[in-house]
């Protein structure tokens, strides 16, 4: 069975204190979960930070983005030793909002998932299709292509440390989900072009999550399918009340 992957995007929100005041609830409030992988990803400046409040709690450290270059005259950028130097374990790559807004292509998202494996940063990589894409029935071929094309030439030896997260662009940050169903439809081709990719046995370990407006009231009916491995959350993870609620879901049978 997989290990089911609750991640939280904080993006661009929190100050120092806000951000001390946030993880320090959900330690508190998820001190005891020991069978769900719990992530906070900060704003860069306040990942270290957060690393010396999560010491001794179930919560490891992600990252939002990356430069697919180690070092040099880059300026503004953030490498991958970096992030390993400052405690991270996870990166996300290819969130719809730096495709959308900072012109991320799958390419890009290629090289990024590459400099991770290649730190030993375990990539989440971002996929999913606008409303119109959906209205026009391009759904699965399209993420079909962004999956295949982010993880072009990873080997089966790295696959299991890469996650996917679904995030259709109409659900993030709307309000809207998708549905358990219209979410397992994707997750479950996500599953069979990775099991293309890379094998039956290595892609019974691979997580999918879902992303787009989760939330405690949702997250229990999203999490009994059987391809949706965890949730990958922005709003609901800046309050680790929230936040907490939806790393203790409870899958309905
Ligand atoms: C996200 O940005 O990854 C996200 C899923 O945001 P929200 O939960 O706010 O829709």
């Amino acid at each position: 069975m997989r290990r089911p992957m609750i991640a939280g995007n904080w993006k661009m929100n929190t100050t120092a204190a806000e951000a001390e005041t946030l993880v320090r609830g959900l330690c508190s409030l998820v001190a005891d979960v020991t069978d769900v992988d719990i992530l906070v990803a900060p704003p860069f400046v306040y990942l270290q930070l957060v690393k010396a409040l999560i010491a001794d709690s179930p919560v490891a450290l992600a990252a939002q983005d990356m430069s697919p270059e180690k070092s040099g005259p880059w300026t503004g950028e953030v490498s991958g030793p970096m992030l390993k130097d400052v405690g991270c374990t996870y990166v996300i790559i290819g969130h719809s909002e730096r495709r959308q807004f900072f012109f991320e292509t799958d390419e890009s998202v290629n090289k990024k998932v590459h400099a991770a494996l290649n730190e030993g940063l375990a990539p989440i990589v971002c996929v999913g299709e606008t409303l119109e894409e959906r209205k026009k029935g391009v759904t699965l071929s399209l993420v079909g292509r962004q999956v295949k094309n982010g993880l072009a030439e990873v080997t089966a030896g790295h696959a299991s440390e890469v996650t996917i997260a679904y995030e259709p662009l109409w659900a993030i940050g709307t309000g809207v989900t998708a549905s358990p169903e219209e979410a397992e439809e994707v997750h479950s081709a996500i599953r069979e072009v990775l099991r293309e990719l890379f094998g039956a046995d290595i892609v019974g370990n691979m997580r999918i999550l879902y992303g787009g407006s989760v939330k405690p009231d949702n997250v229990d009916e999203l999490m009994s399918r059987p391809n949706i491995d965890g949730a990958l959350v922005g709003g609901a993870s800046l309050t680790a009340e929230s936040f907490a609620r939806i790393v203790r879901f409870e899958a309905i049978s």
